[in-house]
């Protein structure tokens, strides 16, 4: 029978919460998923909202179920599998269906898919959603790109299932084929950022200041109360609250310091070096994930290096106020990187991302939701800015808080505490507000070596030097 208003294929952990926050939104919603046991356990933990789910078993059974035309999310692993899954619904879908790719897709393949489905009749729609498996069942944070008449066709089910921060959906379009997932992509890549940043302020009050996890927890349920109000920090207080039924240690304690990764920080850093944008804190807590994964050659380097010595705080209480206008400031850098990473984005791909809409959207529903990205859209609602650290609230908020920053980097380097998205976000504030920088000298040197030319202060046109051979 085909009543269903909506299908999805992927019954994991994103795909059967997000098809049960769609039952309970009132539509009715068909759904596949390869390994058939995993759709019956999925019947039997809906309760009462499996009248409003069609199990299927099949694509045809799917395609079946849907009213025509038919949305249908695939919710499944990034990758070949969704080229796959395309590939099977073409053969199942009509005129006018829409396929919407809902995963963590590099927006390339979503770009290249959007291409692929031209003149098939189907529509494609690639959308980021973020918030995890909360974020999924309760009202997720919804990144959406393709064609503006397809997000039409299925904007009240996706604002309806969406986050809503003060009543407005946290869903929008953001512009044609890969924009969305580009947008997830940065948010992703920022939120590394933040998590970093986090860490390392975690790193300075455990070994800097000798805190213990308890301890530390109370500083971020207290920080959680003002500027830094997020949900990253508060999830980060009950992470350092959290005691081990086990061995009745804090659990932070017997984590390994390991952190993995799935591939879209990595996918932020390198779109920004290939938009030529400076996106230092986002590199930074890649490559730091990638030094945690060391954790044997980290175990060999102490060996021979030893331990730093026990740092020597003068005034413990200044250091610890010092560390939150420290992670502020370093935030600040690091959202300016990702909102500049998007806005040359815009002007590559002709996409005209709305940098209002999407620190608005991700006010509530995604991981990095916080009061800041209500500043953050305030900021860019009031004018365009080259770089958020130009906004004249935020030139404000720098002001006060960066000495902070270079206080707990310069502590940090001092005692050995590596601090590496920190440092970048100074190192690229101290950057981004020098007048005379020194690249002056690297023209000098690449005219030298190779003849490069370089232009001059006081005339117009190329120069070479009066180099003496060496
Ligand atoms: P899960 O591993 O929980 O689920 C993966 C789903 O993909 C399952 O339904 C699985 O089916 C299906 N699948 C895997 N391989 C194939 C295949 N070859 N053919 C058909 N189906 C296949 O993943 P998640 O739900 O966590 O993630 C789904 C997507 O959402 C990913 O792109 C992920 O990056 C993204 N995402 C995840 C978030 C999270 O917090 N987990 C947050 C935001 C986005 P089967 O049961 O048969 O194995």
């Amino acid at each position: 029978m085909s009543d269903a208003e909506i299908g999805l294929i992927g019954l994991g952990t994103m795909g059967s919460n997000l098809a049960l926050n769609i039952a309970e939104h009132g539509y009715k919603i068909a759904v596949f998923n390869r390994t058939a046991s995993r759709t019956d356990e999925f019947m039997k933990d809906a309760g009462p909202l499996a009248k409003k789910i069609v199990p299927c078993y099949s694509m045809e059974e799917l395609a079946k179920a849907i009213k025509p035309p038919r949305p249908v999310i695939l919710m499944v692993v990034a990758g070949p599998v969704v080229d796959e899954q395309i590939g099977l619904l073409r053969q199942v879908l009509a005129a006018n269906d829409i396929i919407i790719d809902a995963g963590n897709a590099d927006f390339n393949d979503t770009r290249r898919r959007f291409k692929e489905l031209e003149g098939s009749g189907l529509t494609f729609i690639g959308m980021g959603v973020s918030g995890g498996e909360e974020g999924a069942r309760h009202g997720p944070s919804i990144m959406v790109g393709g064609a503006e008449s397809s997000w039409k066709r299925v904007k009240k089910v996706l604002t309806a299932i969406s986050a809503k921060y003060e009543g407005e959906p946290c869903a929008a379009w953001l512009g044609t084929d890969g924009a969305g997932h580009f947008v997830k992509t940065i948010h992703n890549g920022i939120e590394y950022a933040d998590m970093e940043m986090i860490a390392e302020i975690y790193g300075v009050m455990r070994d800097g200041l000798g805190m213990k996890p308890k301890e530390i927890g109370k500083v971020f349920d207290k920080w959680n109360g003002g500027r830094l109000n997020s949900y990253l920090i508060e999830i980060s207080g009950k992470v350092l609250a959290a005691v081990d039924p086990k061995t009745k240690k804090p659990v932070v304690d017997i984590i390994l310091d390991r952190a993995g990764q799935k591939g879209t920080g990595k996918w932020s850093a390198i779109e920004a070096q290939k938009l030529g944008v400076p996106a230092t804190g986002i590199e930074a807590a890649v490559a730091a994930r990638v030094i945690s994964s060391m954790k044997a050659e980290r175990e060999a380097a102490a060996e021979v290096y030893g331990k730093p010595k026990k740092a020597k705080v003068d005034d413990p209480a200044a250091l610890l106020k010092d560390l939150e206008l420290a992670l502020f400031a370093g935030k600040i850098a690091a959202y300016a990187q990702g909102f500049a990473v998007m806005d040359a984005a815009s002007a590559t791909f002709g996409w005209e991302l709305p940098l209002p809409t999407i620190s608005k959207i991700w006010r509530a529903g995604c991981i990095i939701r916080s009061q800041f990205l209500g500043q953050i859209a305030d900021a860019f609602s009031a004018g365009k800015v080259k770089n958020l650290m130009m906004a004249p609230d935020f030139v404000k908020m720098m002001k006060q808080s960066n000495p902070a920053l270079r206080r707990v980097v310069a502590f940090s380097v001092e005692n050995g505490l590596p601090v590496p998205a920190l440092s970048a976000a100074l190192a690229y504030f101290d950057g981004y507000r020098q007048a005379r920088g020194t690249a002056n000298m690297i023209q000098g040197q690449r005219d030298f070596f190779g003849a490069h030319g370089f232009e001059r202060i006081d005339a117009k046109g190329a120069f070479h030097g009066p180099w003496t051979a060496v």
